[in-house]
């Protein structure tokens, strides 16, 4: 089954807004099984959207668009479709009560433009939306089926996931699906993980096998291709029992799993808790631990002790360290790590300093980065060197000190039990 994603908006060739919809879209939609051939993007303009729908037609046979469902005059997209489909729309009064119930909860006016948005095209089913006022719209024409999602992606998404994914499953039950699995691998270069699979990657064909890096840890993605879900899931347990058998040890977690989610576990499983103080990551990496719901149980709390005054002055980084070597040093990374460790009273401190770029200071590189980790007895530090953007650096920073702080809670148990 073809499928063609149309994102709509001016805005979007403008650059101004970045095309997250056509992303989750193609995920899912290849997840499922459907193949997605092209991606189009098209501004706000009648003839240049009806050419591209046009031309959808020809090559898809599904048309998926994004976008274009609001009030205002802008937003053509039902009008293009209508157009080539040759339909007319009729004032749908359920949808009308709908877009009133809307606004009457919000406890604002009903502005008259959006009855605009009430109107259905004859034929067309609708895909309820519960978190906005455009509900999404399935029209089928001459074998090909149209959808049309409204543009906010948390409308968008909300629409899929409870209307469209199990309709258009049940739609094309026939064609068999596409299932995907992720294991997530921490503690082993990209390389080396390539070298032990590579026997088993090279002779796999369903499942595939793909490993790729992201942000400090390692991905397999496992694809299975089947008649029916049962059938692809038991391909994919198979496939993950046999990548098991090569980097077991490595593999931290399946699908959504998150380095701070593997964090959370392992304090967890020990009855430890843990604090950060933040320099040049901002406070990222408490923000991504408590991304996990339940992080309250071992997070006690973080600085971001930005200059060499919060250094001091809060966690009791001494003035000569910071004179003598500088804020970004082993020394001040280490002070830092047994300060914020005191300050809070937890089991482990673990502190981040460094120079996220672009411009250099102290005299010292761009993207050189300590991070040290204190526990009871030993302060540990690593020095790392980063070479993106700033916004990416302070997330791969982030992710290292998470990262380390799980190494050392594994290695001090092991130690302990030794
Ligand atoms: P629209 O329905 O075209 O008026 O879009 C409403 C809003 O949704 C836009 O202002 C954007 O903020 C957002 N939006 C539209 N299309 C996309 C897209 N492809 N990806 C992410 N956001 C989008
Ligand atoms: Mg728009």
């Amino acid at each position: 089954m073809r499928a063609e994603i149309i994102t709509t908006g001016t805005e979007l060739l403008l650059g101004e807004i970045l095309n997250t919809n056509v992303q989750y879209l193609s995920r899912r939609l290849n997840s499922m099984g459907f193949d997605v051939l092209y991606h189009t993007t098209v501004g706000d303009n009648p003839e240049r959207m009806q050419a591209v729908l046009e031309k959808a037609m020809e090559r898809a046979d599904i048309i998926i668009t994004s976008g274009g469902l609001g009030p205002t005059r802008g937003d053509i997209t039902k009008e293009m479709v209508m157009r080539v489909c040759h339909t007319e729309s009729y004032l749908d009064l359920d949808t009308w009560g709908r877009i009133d119930a809307y606004f009457t909860k919000k406890g604002v006016d009903r502005p008259a433009n959006n009855d605009k948005q009430a109107y259905v095209p004859l034929g067309a089913e609708i895909l309820q939306n519960d978190v906005g006022t455009a509900p999404g719209l399935w029209l089928e024409y001459q074998g090909k089926l149209f959808i049309l999602l409204p543009g906010p992606p948390s409308e968008l998404v909300d629409v899929c996931e409870k209307q469209l994914w199990p309709r258009l499953l049940r739609r094309f039950a026939d064609h068999g699906v596409i299932l995907s699995r992720t294991l997530h691998l921490r503690g082993l270069g990209e390389s080396l993980a390539a070298e032990k699979l590579d026997a088993l990657i090279v002779a796999q064909s369903n499942p595939t096998i793909a490993l790729y890096a992201r942000y400090g840890e390692i991905l397999l993605r496992l694809t299975a291709k089947a008649a029916d879900e049962a059938q692809a899931k038991a391909m994919l347990d198979v496939c993950e029992q046999q990548v098991r058998q090569y980097v077991d040890e490595y593999i931290y977690g399946v699908d959504d799993a998150t380095l701070a989610a593997c964090l959370g576990q392992e304090l967890l499983k020990q009855g430890k808790t843990i604090a950060f103080a933040e320099s040049c990551s901002g406070g990222l990496a408490s923000s991504l631990v408590t991304d996990v719901p339940g992080s309250s149980e071992y997070l006690l709390g973080s600085v971001v002790t930005y200059t060499n005054m919060a250094k001091n002055k809060l966690i009791n980084v001494q003035q000569d360290t910071l004179n003598r070597y500088g804020a970004v040093s082993r020394e001040s990374a280490c002070e830092m790590a047994v300060g914020v460790r005191r300050l809070l009273g937890s089991d482990l401190g673990v502190s981040i300093t460094g120079n996220a770029g672009p411009g250099a200071s102290e005299g010292k590189p761009v993207g050189l980065v300590y991070i040290a980790v204190a526990t009871e007895d030993v302060v540990y530090c690593q020095e790392h060197r980063f070479a993106s953007t700033r916004t990416e650096n302070k997330l791969r920073i982030a992710l290292a000190a998470i990262s380390m702080a799980i190494d050392k809670l594994k290695e001090e148990k092991k130690n302990k039990e030794a």
